[in-house]
């Protein structure tokens, strides 16, 4: 059993909609031992001003969390840090802030967001090649614990368009960085197509002597909440998977 949700958004997040206490308490109701939250941190539309008075509230609602509920579940201050490459300088200063878990994505193109689909649609073999290199660029600077959804740009361009090449230079950096893979599960339920990275992608970072897995939901309401978690785990039949989060600032077993 994978007791862990190592993706979880609550209302410190622009866009989620449940409270980080109302998560804990459904963890709970489902018998998790592990709870990561990573929030937002977009600075290609959010200030940093913004992010840090968010901060303060988050970290002292986490302590709370952990002084109530923290004899039955580990609950994590963490992070999405989007496109961290780009924003160096305020990476550096949030790695300061006690932050459990950074995770990085690609939500960006070009300033245009993946996610919401504000891609140019007769661009699709551009953006699928813009999205790989900046990931190459991310992993490339390191630092973050985990790569969020690995092939997101599959719901922003509504295509699976890629070279193995491509792919495979991305997980040779992580290998070697000591970033884990997220195996998470919003793609199930975003593109009806399997997880972000589908399982051929997973296949050949294993290939390639990839041991360092996390499972997230990519949670923003109620119901997606450890969602596919279980039976994703169940599918992935490997022996070496982490239940849990590796971390290059908390390291958590079961
Ligand atoms: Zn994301
Ligand atoms: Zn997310």
């Amino acid at each position: 059993m994978y007791r862990a949700d190592t993706h979880v958004h609550s209302t410190f997040s622009f866009d989620g909609k449940v409270k980080a206490e109302d998560l804990v308490l459904l963890a709970l109701q489902k018998g998790l031992t592990f709870l990561s939250f990573t929030e937002h941190l977009d600075l290609c539309t959010q200030s940093f001003d913004d992010f840090l008075t968010m901060e303060r509230a988050f970290s002292e609602e986490v302590s709370r969390l952990n002084l109530r509920y923290g004899d039955r579940i580990q609950i994590v201050k963490g992070l999405e840090f989007a496109e961290p490459h780009r924003y160096q300088k305020e990476f550096f200063a949030v790695e300061k802030m006690g932050f459990g878990y950074i995770i990085g994505a690609i939500h960006f193109i070009d300033g245009r967001s993946v996610a919401l689909k504000q891609l140019l649609p007769d661009q699709k073999t551009y953006y699928a090649k813009r999205y790989y290199q900046e990931l190459f660029s991310m992993v490339s600077f390191g630092h973050m614990d985990s790569v969020a959804h690995f092939d997101h740009i599959r719901r922003g361009i509504g295509e699976d368009l890629y070279q193995a090449s491509e792919i495979e230079d991305i997980f040779k950096v992580m290998i070697r960085k000591d970033i884990a893979l997220e195996i998470n599960t919003s793609g199930i339920r975003r593109t009806k197509e399997g997880p972000f990275p589908k399982e051929e992608k997973y296949l050949l970072y294993r290939k390639l002597g990839g041991k360092k897995v996390t499972i997230g939901s990519d949670t923003h309401i109620e119901s997606n909440f450890y969602q596919f978690v279980e039976e994703t785990y169940q599918n992935l039949v490997v022996e070496n998977l982490i239940p849990g989060v590796f971390s290059k600032r908390t390291f958590v077993k079961r």
